[in-house]
């Protein structure tokens, strides 16, 4: 196999356009791809004709509209190209509207009530900046998802409109430096994603891992990840197997499939793409979580991508690196070496800063999800308290601009900027913390707080909305300044001493840094349920207003829509937990309850001691009957649920009410899968899924 040549070989990208398109045609669509100029339909005819001659070629003989509805995960529906001829044969034929628009029957998507009847219709348009693709027998064509009112369903066109919106305040601070020849300014994100690899019986046999993505019962094996023999280690044959097929699927795609080893807990592994531009990161994210699921069926295994698939072990993140590239080639996060660099490099990091600081319940609430809550603020992952890491180097140049005073010992002057150059910043700082939920790493950010299985979507239109957002003000002012240098540099100093409190290097695990984040007045949502009404809040709106990504009554129906998202989970979650109890464990520990009673019986009628059976009897009935009374409980909460009026009070009622009982369920039942003989357990052990391979 030759990579080079595989490479992309299922992607309608830039080369196969030139090389179908008839020149004035590829040129065309390249302003639109590139500079968003509207697409003329005689030449969307053109590139519809060739797109299905390619796509036939590589043996499709369908096309989907493929967009991104707000359940988090890809949806599409696939029609033919054939076209019936009058001598009773068909032709294979696709327009140019059925490339641009396409209209799903959408009525059962979720859309938090936007779409009442009478306008049920949802329309998909094709985002051209995002490259078609083949994809087992079927053309797919990425696009964004709108009703027929023009509200939008999907989570692609307002992580457009972020993108769009960061385009024109980032170009607009470029114009103050003096350049005129950038003409876009786009995020870059390069996503990590873990996850796990298990076998297929044992998926199979795991009711909870079925309806629920995670095990909802497990008690600890006797091995975890102490030993951390697993990070890095080497990989086993088949799971080896696995990854190569997969490179190889993602490869195909286009996928810049880069990185891959081991993670931290028993089978668990990390694939990293090289980094690109947002929506086509995105959209590829998706083609990866997709993917992994498929290949993992081909090689008799399954793949798991739960934010907290086993209790006692490491859950997957997502850590979505992210920065900004220009259309010249050019990472505005990337420190320069002459003063003018150095004052743009800063003015762009104070604006990630401030808008960090301003918008800690939203970065917060982008990644709060049911399964995300297991992991942030568990020792693991960042803390649910969001701050910026920028390493000592850039906090002691921060200092020296704060105080005006010397930048460190070795005898540099007072730091100016627009005068005087950074000093040289390591790239890859050894001592990099790990523990931040959003960490400075050289020339780009890490958002280390998104879950393994969410969108990508989600975090980015936040990131880009807000940095766009401290990047308009900073244009306003700096816009109408005499002198330019003095200008940037008051507003630097005074930005950074007024959001100075989100900057933390130490250690986000630790209990004195909760402490100290409270005292500064930073944001501590502790969980999906407080997290998410606050994306309704008035400042929220404004800024969503007047970037022109979501409307006032947009931000109100996503509330809900992430809300009732949050309560279904864990609705289905407590009803699988009720079914493997009352049906799976009780009668199981009851049977062995039984067959002990017989063992203790024969024993005494033979004279010998049998306190132990007599000790685990009374144990385990207790145990069982505790077990039992708290399934009966959650059955009651989730009638009492029903009660509460809207999805915030619902939600709460889960987080609170409904949870601990889970907990407590869970714990009874955990202690007796300890206490009852392997061959009777209804379920695969931990012991027996992570270890098995
Ligand atoms: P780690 O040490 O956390 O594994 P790496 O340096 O290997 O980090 O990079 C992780 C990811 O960051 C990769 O996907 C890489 O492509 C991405 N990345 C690098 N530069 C940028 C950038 N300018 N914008 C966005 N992502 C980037
Ligand atoms: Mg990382």
């Amino acid at each position: 196999m030759k990579v080079p040549e595989l490479f992309a070989s299922n992607v309608f990208n830039r080369q196969i356009m030139q090389d179908k398109l008839p020149k004035e045609i590829y040129r065309s669509l390249l302003k639109t791809i590139d500079e968003g100029a509207p697409l003329d339909m005689s030449v969307a005819n053109v590139v519809a004709n060739a797109m299905k001659d390619w796509a036939v070629e590589k043996g499709a003989t369908h096309f989907t509209h493929w967009f991104q509805p707000m359940t988090g995960v890809t949806a599409e529906k696939h029609d033919s190209f054939i076209s019936p001829t009058k001598d009773g044969k068909v032709i294979m034929e696709f327009s140019g509207k059925e490339l641009v628009v396409g209209e799903p029957d959408a009525s059962s998507f979720p859309s938090g009530g936007v779409r009442a009847t009478f306008e049920a219709r949802g329309y998909t348009a094709w985002d051209p900046t995002s490259f078609a693709f083949v994809k087992d027998g079927t053309l797919y064509i990425p696009t964004a998802f709108f009703s027929y009112s023009g509200e939008v369903l999907d989570k692609k066109t307002p992580l457009l409109k972020s993108m769009a919106a960061l385009n024109e305040q980032a170009l607009r601070i470029l114009r103050l430096f003096g350049n005129e020849t950038v003409k876009r300014v786009y995020p870059t994100i390069g996503a990590e994603q873990e996850y796990f690899l298990i076998d297929r019986k044992m998926y199979d046999a795991r009711k909870d891992l079925v309806f629920t993505g995670r095990t909802l019962f497990g008690a600890k094996a006797p091995k975890g990840q102490e030993l951390e023999d697993h990070y890095f280690g080497a990989i086993k044959t088949r799971v080896s197997e696995y990854m190569k097929d997969l490179d190889e699927e993602l490869w195909k795609l286009g996928i810049l499939a880069k990185t891959k080893h081991n993670e931290v807990a028993p089978s668990q592994h990390e694939l990293a793409p090289v980094f690109t531009s947002t929506n086509v990161a995105s959209d590829q994210n998706q083609l990866v979580m997709e993917t992994m699921k498929k290949v993992a069926g081909r090689h008799g295994l399954y793949c798991l991508l739960h934010e907290k698939p086993f209790a006692g072990i490491n859950g997957s993140g997502k850590h979505n690196n992210w920065s900004m590239s220009t259309d010249t080639g050019m990472n505005l996060l990337d420190p320069g070496s002459t003063p003018a660099e150095n004052g743009q490099f800063m003015l762009f990091l104070t604006a990630v800063i401030k808008a960090v600081n301003e918008h800690q319940d939203l970065l917060r609430l982008s990644v709060a999800s049911a399964g995300n809550d297991h992991r942030l603020g568990a020792n693991e992952a960042p803390p649910a308290i969001v701050s910026v890491f920028l390493g000592e180097e850039l906090e002691a140049v921060i200092d020296s601009l704060e105080r005006g005073v010397k930048y460190s010992d070795k005898g540099r002057k007072t730091m100016k900027l627009g005068v005087d150059t950074l000093p040289e910043l390591p790239k890859d700082t050894t001592d990099r913390n790990r523990t931040s939920p959003f960490a400075f790493t050289g020339n780009k950010f890490e958002f280390r707080m998104v879950g393994a299985s969410l969108s990508l979507a989600g975090p980015n239109i936040i990131i880009n909305t807000i940095v766009a957002d401290a990047l308009r003000t900073f244009a306003e002012e700096l816009e109408g300044a005499k002198d330019f240098n003095a200008a940037l540099h008051d507003l630097v100093v005074r930005e950074l001493k007024e959001n100075g409190r989100i900057l933390f290097n130490g250690n986000n695990y630790s209990e004195e840094w909760a402490k100290e984040a409270a005292r500064r007045g930073l944001l501590n949502l502790k969980n999906a349920a407080e997290a998410l009404p606050l994306f309704a809040d008035k400042k929220n709106i404004g800024l969503f207003e007047r970037n022109g990504v979501f409307t006032a009554r947009e931000v109100v129906t996503r509330t809900d829509i992430m809300l009732e998202n949050y309560c279904k989970v864990l609705n289905i979650e407590a009803l699988t937990m009720i079914e493997m109890a009352k049906r799976d464990i009780w009668p199981a520990v009851n049977e062995y309850i039984e067959t002990l009673c017989n063992t203790a019986r024969s024993k005494k009628e033979a004279g010998a001691a049998a306190a132990a059976d007599r000790r685990l009897i009374q144990k385990l009935s207790a145990d069982n009957d505790a077990m039992f009374e708290r399934a009966e409980a959650l059955e009651g909460l989730l009638v009492e649920g029903k009660a509460c009026g809207t999805p915030a009070l619902l939600a709460a009622f889960f987080a609170e009410k409904v949870i601990p009982v889970m907990c407590e369920l869970r714990m009874y039942a955990d202690g007796m899968e300890l206490d009852t003989a392997a061959k009777v357990w209804p379920f695969p052990t931990y012991g027996d899924i992570l270890f098995s391979m």
